[in-house]
């Protein structure tokens, strides 16, 4: 049995960076065990054929950028990869209110508890809002709304880990061309460059502007001894005597080779779904940790995640891909509309057609007659781009909080369990009607026309193994250990209790620091 590691994190997203990086800094050998790849600028994915998807059944075959999963009733996505959601999100870092605190929670975490871990993660993260000569047409369109709604003093810039030039503008003569993002070194000794609002922070800023868990908090846990393995697939965990075993399959070469580690201690932080899903195996696949709570998988939360597309008008030229994918907030946190709580935010999506044309001329010969045609080219994409006049409003609010994760069989494969979510919308239908409420103001104020979706996703999945007064009302306690097993933890998205209401990272990560500080102190 090998003993190389004092501690195993599983996962590198904002619960697994934040963990190894603070463990390994006070002097732990730490070991990171994450499903996905360490992604290059290269890599990312922008053509047909590239690496977008990731299969979680199937991971020796499809590892790629974000792993997509259909429930009845609910899509979820969330990041695969060295940096987990950093990668795939938006960049918006902010933190709960402090009601959110007040019920559901031990009584440990108050919003006056997670100061000085969210001050910390602020720090890390490099956060900013965006300078006031670089607001994008979907900020000033939701600006624009709020005002002639009434609702002007709602609005706000939201505080982004992006890195921004101040001196950047729309004026600068091309100006998303590269060369106008400037380079430099951050805290962390690596390499970035400011944004230059090409809009693809969903699939991987080219030009590194955007502050992610790659860039920093992983650095960091590096250059203090931790070791970081992609392409780690744990499947289940199992007490050893001195601690635990971990047991993985490692992607190699289009196959699975299955290997262990062990650690006196161990840290979950696979996100909501990962995380559930592994100690759900344990407990009733395994039967390695037979005494996890009962409420495992319960009170799973979408964060009442809305995203309602808006077209607009021909000439409208809402540019729902220019810029960083968010960067104002309209509040409703106070409970005004019908007593429902939610934030409503412009967001975007990248230009795919201008991407896959900028991907493969980029590494055309350049000569005047190939620039030339080039330039054309991507302008008649861009000019004939349809969807250059769509806004898609996203809503995050507190709904029930009542999911359900489980290991279940579908007919057509009898033989194996997958994880499953038992979803009902029927007890979050009115904060759902409420933010879909003002998206349709906000469209129908400024001449728009809403087409909501017949689906509900979201990019927030939260809970599953939830924090708790004792082993009856959750699985693991307000430091994040599990109840009845010593030394293991979980520190992610799962441990959230009930929604957040607005995006949700700060607060994994307030809470992954706080964890680890409770490790080491
Ligand atoms: C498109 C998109 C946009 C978003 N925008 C925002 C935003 O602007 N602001 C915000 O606050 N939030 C945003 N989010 C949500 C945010 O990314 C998540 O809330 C956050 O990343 C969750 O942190 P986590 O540590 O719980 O899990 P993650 O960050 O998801 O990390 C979990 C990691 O564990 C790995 N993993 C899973 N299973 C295993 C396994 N069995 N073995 C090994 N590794 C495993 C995963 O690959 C992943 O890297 C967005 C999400 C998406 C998808
Ligand atoms: S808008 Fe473009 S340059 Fe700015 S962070 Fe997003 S992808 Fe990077």
């Amino acid at each position: 049995m090998s003993k190389k590691f004092d501690v195993i994190i599983i996962g590198s997203g904002f619960g697994g960076a934040v963990t190894a990086c603070r463990l390994a800094e006070a002097g732990a050998k730490v070991l990171v065990l994450e499903r996905g790849r360490r992604w290059q600028v290269k890599d990312y994915p922008r053509q047909a054929g590239d690496a977008w998807l990731y299969e979680h059944t199937y991971p020796q075959k499809f590892n790629g950028w974000l792993d997509l999963r259909i429930y009845k009733g609910m899509l979820v996505a969330v990041g695969a990869g060295v940096g987990g959601g950093s990668l795939c999100y938006s960049s918006v870092v902010v933190k709960a209110t402090s009601q959110r605190f007040e019920e559901g929670w031990p009584p440990e975490i108050t919003y006056d508890e997670l100061l000085p871990y969210y001050e910390k993660v602020r720090t890390m993260m490099n956060v900013r809002e965006i300078p006031s000569g670089q607001y994008t047409k979907r900020y000033k369109l939701l600006r624009q709304a709020a005002k002639k709604l009434g609702y002007g003093d709602r609005f706000k810039s939201l505080p982004l880990a992006l890195s921004f030039d101040p001196e950047w503008n729309y004026d600068l003569p091309d100006p998303l061309n590269s060369n106008n993002s400037k380079t430099y070194i951050n805290p962390q000794g690596q390499e970035q460059g400011t944004c230059i609002h090409l809009g693809n922070c969903d699939l991987g800023c080219e030009v590194k502007a955007k502050n992610t868990l790659d860039l920093n908090y992983i650095p960091r846990a590096e250059q203090k001894g931790a070791e970081v393995r992609p392409l780690h697939m744990v499947r289940y965990i199992e007490p050893d005597g001195q601690g635990y075993r971990v047991i993985f399959d490692r992607i190699e070469d289009g196959r699975l080779v299955r290997g262990e580690e062990h650690s006196e201690k161990v840290v979950l932080a696979a996100g909501s779904l990962g995380s559930t899903e592994i100690l759900l195996r344990c407990r009733d696949q395994y039967k390695t940790l037979p005494k996890i709570s009962k409420v495992l998988g319960h009170n799973w939360s979408a964060n009442a995640n809305v995203l309602t597309p808006d077209f607009y008008p021909q000439g409208s030229q809402v540019e729902q891909s220019i810029g960083p994918t968010i960067s104002g907030g309209l509040e409703f946190m106070d409970g005004s509309i019908d007593g429902q709580r939610f934030i409503i935010e412009d967001d975007g999506f990248p230009n795919l057609l201008l991407n896959a044309l900028n991907d493969k001329l980029g590494s055309s010969e350049s000569s005047l007659l190939t620039f030339v045609l080039r330039d054309r080219l991507k302008r008649g994409v861009d000019e004939k781009n349809p969807l250059k006049n769509l806004m898609v409003w996203l809503g995050a609010g507190v709904d029930a909080s009542d999911g359900q994760l489980f290991l279940g069989r579908q007919w057509f494969k009898f033989w194996k369990r997958d994880l499953q979510l038992k979803w009902d919308p029927s007890r979050s239908q009115k904060v759902i009607d409420s933010i879909l409420k003002i998206h349709h103001k906000l469209s129908e104020v400024n001449g728009g026309k809403l087409e909501p979706l017949p689906v509900m996703a979201t990019v927030h999945p939260l809970g599953g193994c939830k924090m708790g007064n004792n082993f009856n009302d959750g699985v693991v306690n307000h430091c994040g250990e599990v109840f009845g097993y010593q030394n293991l933890y979980v520190a992610d998205g799962s441990i959230v209790p009930k929604a957040i209401g607005r995006n949700p990272s700060m607060t994994i990560g307030a809470l992954a620091e706080r964890v680890a500080h409770l490790i080491t102190n």
